[in-house]
């Protein structure tokens, strides 16, 4: 489905990454491997080498063909690093996965600055800056065949955390929203050079998550709901030529089920008598429509976290 395609993904020494990279060779891809290799999930430790190079050496021992890119995301230097070794080793980047990621989880009243900092630069300025040099290629080579589209594919990881609100993580949600964001406006941009940018909302037992959704299940009983497994799929397909028509889009992937979500629509619609609201109006009518709806109903969509299967 990917033959001959070059894909980067970020993060991929571990986790989601990992078995994104590994099911984007299977297809036939060329993958660069990134990932800076800190053991701590927080982003603490030395950086290593060690991880991207694994699973770059597990691609190539499967028969597949794998670069390991040692670098920091959230450096734009390295970034631009990162796409133009795809380019240089492969000839052309055609699908970015945005992946890397890191967790500082606190309650707002408690939270650092460094905290709050260290989390929406690696997740949101990460995802800004390997897209913003792997937009400049797509948009030079579209030029260079006289506007033809191109195939760019992007994947983006976002979170329920955004969706659902997550009272511990509020840098983490805010990135993850933020992500949502750049989606839609990189999408909007690139949509003329026939390139593609979505969202996924994955969920998987990794070590980020290993507090939340504890042990995997004992073997026996089929493929564990929350394997890593169910979400490289769907990466694969938004990554394929097949997925073209499919853009500013977020999707919720976990166990089996890909669940496709729509941007907030208008719920109700008040209009003042004159010509500007007095807050004592807006009490008159807010007051009552939210008497009659549960707490957190609209905007903040808790049921999004009862999607789950298996
Ligand atoms: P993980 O900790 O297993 O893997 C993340 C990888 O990213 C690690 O190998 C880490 O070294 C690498 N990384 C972190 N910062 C980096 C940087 N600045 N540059 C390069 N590499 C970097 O976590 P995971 O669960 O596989 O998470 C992958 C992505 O999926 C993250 O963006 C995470 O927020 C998102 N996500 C995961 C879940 C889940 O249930 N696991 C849910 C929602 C979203």
């Amino acid at each position: 489905m990917l033959n001959g395609a070059t894909a980067v993904v970020t993060g991929a020494g571990r986790g989601l990454g990992r078995a994104e990279a590994l099911a984007l060779a299977r297809l036939g891809a060329n993958v660069v491997v990134n990932d800076y290799g800190r053991p701590g999930r927080d982003g603490s430790g030395e950086a290593s080498a060690a991880p991207a190079e694994e699973v770059a050496a597990e691609i190539r021992a499967a028969g597949g063909r794998a670069t390991a890119h040692c670098g920091d995301v959230s450096d734009f230097e390295q970034a631009r690093e990162l796409v133009a070794l795809a380019v240089d080793t492969y000839g052309a980047l055609d699908i970015l996965v945005n992946n890397a990621g890191i967790l500082r989880d606190r309650m707002v009243f408690s939270m650092t600055e460094d905290e709050w900092d260290a989390v929406v630069r690696v997740h949101l300025k990460g995802h800004f800056n390997t897209t913003r040099f792997a937009a400049a290629h797509w948009r030079d080579r579209s030029k260079a065949a006289g506007g033809a589209p191109v195939h760019g594919r992007i994947v983006n990881t976002s979170s329920e955390a955004f969706l659902a609100g997550s009272a511990g993580q509020p840098n983490y949600a805010a990135a993850k929203g933020g992500i949502v964001g750049l989606t839609t406006s990189t999408a909007a941009a690139l949509r003329k050079y026939g390139v593609t940018v979505n969202a996924i909302c994955p969920r998987a037992r990794t070590r980020m998550t290993e507090d939340v959704f504890g042990a995997a299940p004992a073997a026996g009983g089929g493929l564990d709901p929350l394997a890593p497994g169910h979400v490289p799929p769907l990466v694969a397909y938004l990554a394929s030529r097949a997925a073209g028509r499919i853009t500013g889009q977020v999707f919720v992937v976990h166990g089996g089920m890909v669940a496709v979500m729509e941007r907030p629509r208008v719920g109700a619609l008040f209009e003042a008598k004159g010509d500007v609201f007095a807050a004592e109006e807006l009490d008159a009518v807010l007051t009552p429509y939210y008497a009659e709806r549960a707490e957190g109903e609209g905007f903040a969509a808790p049921e999004v976290l009862r999607l789950k299967r298996g």
